[in-house]
């Protein structure tokens, strides 16, 4: 059954919904078929060249929101550090540092349901001067926006905007109660509207089931999203689901490759929680289909050093 849907897929049938469900539920030994098939349309579709990003987390903590899954929440104890928005200069620092390292992207990234209009003035003075001392694609993640907000981003040029959406619909409520999956899908929606390019993927390892991440994964495919970040819960102390038990790797390297074949143009990015959750199976995301990365670090944790990064590229025989 795995082989003849993986058959198809190789000879261009589009995948679907309960084939990729029936993928998602590999045993094994079909794991390493399922790898070769996403690692073949990878190379089809996008290539050899890895993209990679890095991040700031300009603003930290303090958010009103109850998203089960992080640390920045108000209404967890996790110890994360809080701190209000950062200055114009730091950001830009951050910038340079992204470029040095190795990103072609660099995202700015608030914590919070959305900027007060001081912090987004801020927020725009920055990416002027990134745009025009530092050389690198800007993008942002600043939560929900006005359709004014969104259209002065883009006049900045803004590369991409980040709004994730985070699991399957039916799982939402699961996962957070002080907004809905709806305004998560309208803000992806205004941001095409406008011509920008949403940066629109989700969290796995939440507790969700297969159906649920095969549904995140078709959801993302009918908005056409070019660029898809899959984060692993990387489970912290104080937050409602600081006990549940991490996906098992050959788990993660399914779902991304079944991300892969339903999504086979778009960049899919392994972003936070990779090497917690991968250990020494990090490269093998790449043979199962990833094409991106975050290096530098993400917003609450460390993650390894960039030059570890750009080695394993460079070792899968990849380019950036
Ligand atoms: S994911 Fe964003 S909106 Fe949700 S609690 Fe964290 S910072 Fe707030």
């Amino acid at each position: 059954m795995i082989r003849d849907i993986l058959d198809n897929v190789l000879n261009g049938k589009e995948l679907g919904l309960e084939e990729a469900k029936t993928l998602l539920d590999a045993k094994r030994d079909e794991v390493y078929f399922l790898m070769h098939a996403a690692n073949a349309v990878r190379e089809r579709f996008c290539g050899n060249k890895i993209d990679l990003c890095s991040l700031i987390n300009a603003k930290s903590g303090l958010c009103s929101e109850d998203c089960k899954f992080c640390a920045q929440s108000s209404r967890y104890k996790t110890g994360c550090e809080v701190y209000p928005l950062v200055s114009v200069e730091e950001m830009v620092k951050a910038a340079k540092k992204a470029k040095r390292i190795g990103a072609a992207n660099f995202c700015i990234v608030i914590s919070g349901g959305g900027p007060t209009e001081s912090e987004f003035k801020k927020i725009k003075k920055a990416i002027a001067r990134i745009n025009k001392e530092v050389g690198i694609s800007v993008d942002c993640s600043l939560g929900n926006l006005a359709i004014g907000m969104v259209k002065q981003l883009k006049e900045l040029g803004i590369a991409r905007y980040n709004h994730n959406l985070e699991t399957s619909k039916n799982f939402y409520k699961n996962i957070c109660t002080t907004h809905s999956y709806e305004n998560r899908l309208n803000m992806v929606r205004m941001l095409k509207d406008v011509g920008l390019n949403p940066c629109c993927g989700g969290i796995i390892g939440l507790g969700e089931s297969i159906e649920d991440r095969a549904d995140l994964a078709f959801s993302l495919k009918e908005l056409d999203v070019k660029c898809v970040p899959v984060n692993i819960l990387n489970a912290r102390k104080g937050t409602p689901l600081g006990n549940i038990e991490p996906l098992p790797p050959m788990e993660i390297i399914k779902t991304i490759a079944v991300f892969r074949l339903v999504l086979p143009r778009s960049v899919i990015k392994i972003a936070g929680g990779r090497e917690s959750a991968l250990r020494d199976m990090q490269a093998m995301a790449f043979l199962a289909g990833a094409n991106g990365m975050i290096i530098g670090g993400y917003l609450t944790t460390k993650g390894r050093s960039a030059a570890e990064d750009l080695r394993m590229i460079r070792d899968l025989g990849f380019t950036t």
